[in-house]
């Protein structure tokens, strides 16, 4: 059975073929550009030559057009019709507080999607349109959405809640939602799989450290506090949001600048994080490149971020009392071992203890602490494409 996985941008589309009987994917590539000057496909299928093509792409439907095409060309196609497609898991943003699980998409789930633009406004419209590009294009296949927001819609309202007048959340919704949910449930569902942790008594960290990171508190195999909130903004620095922040200081600036509010939360969103804070690079390697030659905004960029991490990690083993693992991934998490190194040389004080040689290992699946280490700390590479496609098998 095969499976297709889209998750649009807002002006792209980032798709993955699974043949679901071995997890083994069949092709996967990017539409960029969608709805700009110089769009653009690129398509990778396994055990093929790459395939681009610069052709202009007016709206998401084209889009999934030249995709669907791609995937059953002749010399570069790896089906030979859309009829092998079983089904199609799209990644949706935002679910507000109606979805904490994928669900088939019917009319119902796409109101639900529509009533979430305000909270997801980038992704949120593109997510639909890509649902309904697939329904006119192949009509009658199932499609489902996989929200970034479900799995954490197990936090407790003290972790949901703002310390705001309660009319807010009342009457527009304003809570903690929390982000990367896909990834957080695969990561911990392997963690305890892997370090053999009884799911009913665990508590398990995920430190998701990509472009854009957050942490979650996983207390029994359920999402108990995580760092992101209301949107991707809060928590961590990452590597162009600010992360917390002293609301004071966008209306200090703001003032000062003669900017307006979607100006600064602009700044906050894409000028700020490691990028803002180094002026070198939201790259993590640009940045500890500088560092390392001397750039001293660059190295205090690199250890704010690190602290902010470790402030997180702190906080969660307080709300949980206790910590049986803590894990790492995303590109970040799963490649700088400098960066992982950094962490855990911090983390003595709960009993963490981790294997050098163990811990220069890149992109793969292993234990880095050493067995009498008090916490266990792993690293598990995510996949959100393929969580994307088991639960998308798993409905349909
Ligand atoms: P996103 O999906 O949020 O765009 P990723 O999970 O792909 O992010 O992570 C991208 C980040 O991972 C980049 O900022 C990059 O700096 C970092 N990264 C990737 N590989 C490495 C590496 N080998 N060493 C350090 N950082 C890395």
């Amino acid at each position: 059975m095969k499976i297709l996985v889209l998750n649009c941008g807002s002006s792209s589309l980032k798709y993955q073929l699974i043949d679901m009987d071995n997890e083994s994917v069949l092709a996967k590539g990017l539409c960029e550009r969608i709805g700009i000057d110089g769009s653009k496909l690129t398509h990778k299928p396994a055990g093929k030559d790459e395939f681009v093509l610069e052709t202009p792409m007016n709206n998401h439907e084209v889009a999934v057009k030249l995709v669907l095409d791609a995937l059953v060309d002749s010399a570069h196609g790896v089906i030979g019709s859309v009829d092998e497609i079983s089904a199609v898991g799209h990644r949706v943003l935002h679910g507000g507080a109606t979805y904490s699980e994928s669900i088939v998409v019917d009319a119902d789930v796409k109101k639900v999607i529509r009533e979430c633009f305000e909270l997801g406004p980038l992704h949120n419209p593109a997510n639909l349109i890509g649902i309904e590009a697939c329904e006119a294009a192949m009509p009658g296949k199932k499609n489902v959405a996989v929200f970034d927001t479900a799995f954490h819609q197990t936090m407790p309202e003290k972790s949901y809640l703002y310390g705001i007048p309660y009319e807010y959340y009342e009457k527009y919704h304003i809570r903690r939602y929390g982000f990367h949910g896909t990834s957080h449930s695969f990561v911990s569902k392997r963690a305890i799989e892997l370090l053999g942790l009884d799911k009913n008594n665990s508590k398990v960290i995920v430190c998701h450290l990509g472009n854009g990171a957050s942490l979650s508190a996983v207390l029994n195999g359920k999402c108990f506090d995580t760092s992101m909130g209301l949107t991707p903004l809060e928590g961590l620095i990452m590597g162009t949001r600010s992360g917390d922040i002293d609301p004071a200081v966008i209306q200090f600036i703001a003032n000062k600048e003669g900017k307006d509010i979607n100006e600064m939360l602009n700044i906050l969103n894409k000028k700020s994080g490691v990028l803002g804070m180094s002026g070198v690079s939201s790259d993590f390697r640009d940045v500890a490149k500088a560092a390392k030659e001397g750039n001293h905004q660059a190295k205090v960029a690199l250890e704010a971020y690190v602290q902010r991490v470790l402030r997180y990690i702190g906080a969660y083993v307080a709300e949980m009392n206790g910590v049986d693992a803590i894990v790492f991934t995303a590109g970040v998490g799963e490649n700088d071992g400098g960066m992982r190194k950094a962490f855990c040389d911090n983390l003595t004080y709960l009993g963490v203890k981790i294997d050098d040689e163990k811990n220069k290992l890149r992109g793969e699946e292993v234990v880095i602490s050493t067995p009498d280490s008090k916490v266990k700390v792993a690293v598990i590479p995510t996949n959100e494409e393929l969580a994307i496609a088991r639960e998308t098998l798993a409905l349909i």
